[in-house]
């Protein structure tokens, strides 16, 4: 991680520029050996323009690329000891699997029988053995995009660059993929660098994510730290779901002014007994408001309420019980929780963020 002596990467004040469009406007990031590392953001953030710049295809306009202690930024992409992996695969439909595979090592002059070794083994580490003699187009598209993996993988490369690989896959695929790619991370201990606007994908693959926001880092951490301690409001709401207060309601419950922001399931749901202080959960705080939708959607039923303070909430509960749910449109309710969820926003979040 970042102690280890000398990051896989290390991007130092990175900025490109196409024309008068600022695609990156100052990257700093380390990036450590062995890690699963995911950029995140939404479309036009510029996670792939960073990406390239770390590949060789793009030359920063200003900062630095370093691989494994040593200054990159000027050399061409072969290089670098990186291999990149495309959302379209990009593979030869004339060759088979394993001439695919093979392709760059020949293209180096690595000879016939230490080619046939090393195609195997890539294709063994991303569970298509015997898949060899087939051609890409009798393949599915999860084992097309396997393919392309061990393509990459085969050159052994320090690191590699994923963008948007499993884009073009549907969503059962896409999950599975997710759990076998972070498997196959693990066992080859190659660090991988992940581009992706999903945030459910970046949250279960990553040891840790970046989260883009305009050409720039709104902030790295854990899945866990990045959902759980947002460092703005735009992290907050890109990054699941959340309640972000300000004004009235931020005043009510942090006694002063502020932004705040709590997820879903963290609050409780309870009818309101009209009782002036009355809530929930012990030890919590609360507030009172109507239920504007009940939205039943299978494991948890998620509630949008109006606030009487003037705001809208949205609450998720699991349905652990059968039966009716908690509450009902119309009803009058109290929404409670613990301090500990209550997360405060920095207000001037886009300069303080990188914090
Ligand atoms: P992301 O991968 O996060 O969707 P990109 O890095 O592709 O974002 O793009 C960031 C910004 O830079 C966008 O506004 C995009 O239109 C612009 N951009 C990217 N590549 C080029 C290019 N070759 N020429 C001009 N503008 C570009
Ligand atoms: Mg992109």
């Amino acid at each position: 991680m970042t102690d280890s002596p000398t990051p896989a990467i290390r991007l130092t004040g990175l900025r490109k520029s196409f024309g008068a469009v600022a695609a990156v406007t100052g990257v700093d990031l380390e990036i450590g050996d062995g890690e699963f590392f995911s950029m995140l953001g939404p479309s036009g953030s510029g996670k792939t323009t960073v990406l390239r710049m770390i590949a060789g295809f793009e030359l920063p306009t200003a900062g630095t690329v370093h691989l494994g202690g040593r200054d990159v930024t000027r050399l061409a992409p072969f290089e670098r000891d990186v291999n990149t992996v495309f959302q379209d695969y990009a593979l030869f439909p004339h060759m088979t699997v394993r001439e695919n595979v093979e392709y760059g090592l020949k293209v180096r002059g690595v000879g016939r029988s230490a080619r046939r070794a090393r195609a195997a083994e890539a294709l063994a580490s991303v569970r298509l053995d015997g898949f060899g003699d087939r051609r890409p187009s009798a393949m599915s598209g999860g084992q097309r995009q396997r393919v392309a993996l061990a393509r990459a993988l085969v050159n052994r490369p320090r690191v590699l660059l994923l963008d948007e690989p499993l884009g073009a896959l549907d969503l059962k695929l896409r999950e599975q993929m997710q759990v076998e790619l972070k498997a196959i991370q693990r066992e080859v201990g190659i660090t991988f660098v992940f581009v992706t606007h999903d945030q459910d994908e970046a949250l279960t693959m990553s040891d840790r994510v970046a989260v883009f926001e305009s050409g720039r880092i709104a902030q790295v951490g854990t899945p866990a730290e990045v959902y759980e301690r947002p460092a703005s409001s735009f992290v907050a709401g890109f990054v699941g779901t959340s309640n972000v207060f300000t004004g009235e309601v931020a005043r009510g419950l942090l006694g002063r002014d502020g932004t705040f922001s709590i997820r879903p399931e963290k609050i409780d749901l309870s009818p309101d007994s009209g009782v002036p202080g009355a809530v929930g959960l012990p030890g919590a705080v609360g507030l009172p408001g109507v239920v504007a939708e009940v939205v039943y959607a299978g494991p948890v039923t998620r509630y949008v309420i109006d606030l009487d303070a003037g705001s809208r909430a949205v609450v998720v509960a699991q349905n652990r019980h059968h039966g009716a749910p908690l509450a009902a449109r119309g009803d009058h309710v109290r929404l409670s929780w613990h301090d500990e969820h209550v997360v405060e926003i920095p207000t001037s979040s886009k300069e303080t963020a990188d914090a």
